[in-house]
């Protein structure tokens, strides 16, 4: 019992699943070595990190490591009081029991490997569609020349300095299948860190998060967005440019377009499932917020020659 997991998320042992998963969600972007730098100790703190909460995520795991805590804490506190005063004959034995434990938990059982977790930010179209990512991925290797024993022939290893274990970088493609919904979790089995005396590998989750698009909404396959244009453009018509996930295209405006008014671009949304969805654009007439001095005075002659009242109408019943 080395690790305090609680005091390497930063919480107290009493706080809800949710307050553990947000803690972890903070450091985990804190110290993701492609945000903090690749040093040796960034890499330790932010394996800690996904430790701490592969252990502190997972009920029974929790259970078990609170209760090793609070009996390691007691064990420990006994021992202290031990250096102090001397020793009853009692707590003595009660303290060689707590070593008994130690020494127990030492024994070389298989141990699987841990989970390792991750997370991936998707747009609505990657999503919808379907891609593949890469992922750069903390992953723990045994040292191949011990075996994550430690120790070769009595001595050292000196391969891994005694640590059994390796730490690297490992890049994975995922892929990720068409029409993946938010906070899925995809799993790529024994991708984990590597199993201990034998035992077989963890596993690897990584967790869609499908961003909010910020330039456009979505209606089922549908994509809707607002394009602004001018009041000439939309009295005379034009041409004007339109992004689409297809490319840019031109498209027409017709001659007395109205606010307002929409434009279908079929076949311009989202894919998904064979299907797939229309760009609809609603037009918006947007006056130029800059207009010079023979701007204004050609509306100040529009103004004049105006014939058509378009509020002759309004108060009618
Ligand atoms: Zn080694």
């Amino acid at each position: 019992m080395t690790k305090d997991y609680y005091k390497i998320l930063g919480i107290t042992e009493f706080e809800s699943q949710d307050a553990i998963k947000n803690a972890y969600r903070k450091l985990a972007r804190k110290w993701h070595p492609d945000i903090a730098g690749n040093s040796e100790d960034v890499i330790i703190r932010f394996k800690e990190i996904n430790e701490a909460y592969e252990i502190l995520s997972n009920k029974i795991k929790k259970e078990e490591y609170d209760r090793a805590r609070r009996f390691y804490s007691y064990a420990t506190s006994n021992e202290n009081k031990f250096k102090s005063e001397p020793p009853k004959e009692e707590k003595k034995s009660f303290a060689f029991s707590g070593f008994n434990w130690k020494k127990a938990e030492q024994k070389p059982i298989p141990k699987r490997g841990e989970d390792i977790y991750s997370d991936i930010e998707l747009s609505v179209f990657e999503a919808a569609a379907g891609t593949t990512k890469t992922v750069n991925m903390l992953q723990t290797q045994l040292c191949p020349k011990c075996g994550g024993r430690k120790f070769i022939n009595g001595s050292i290893c000196k391969a891994c300095n005694g640590k059994g274990e390796f730490t690297n970088y490992k890049k994975f493609t995922v892929k990720i299948p068409a029409g993946i919904k938010d906070k899925s979790k995809i799993r790529l089995a024994g991708e984990g860190s590597a199993g201990i005396n034998g035992g077989v590998n963890g596993d690897m989750y990584i967790t869609v998060h499908i961003q909010e698009p910020k330039t456009y909404k979505t209606d089922g396959l549908n994509i809707l967005k607002t394009i602004p244009i001018t009041p000439y453009e939309a009295v005379l018509g034009a041409e004007i440019k339109i992004c689409t996930i297809k490319g840019c295209i031109s498209v027409k405006i017709n001659p007395n377009t109205q606010n307002g008014q929409k434009i279908r671009l079929a076949g311009c949304g989202i894919v998904q499932n064979n299907k797939v969805g229309d760009m609809i654009v609603t037009v918006e007439i947007k006056i130029p917020k800059q207009l010079s001095d023979e701007e204004i005075s050609l509306y100040k002659k529009l103004a004049e020659i105006s014939t058509e009242n378009i509020r002759d109408h309004l108060y009618e019943n």
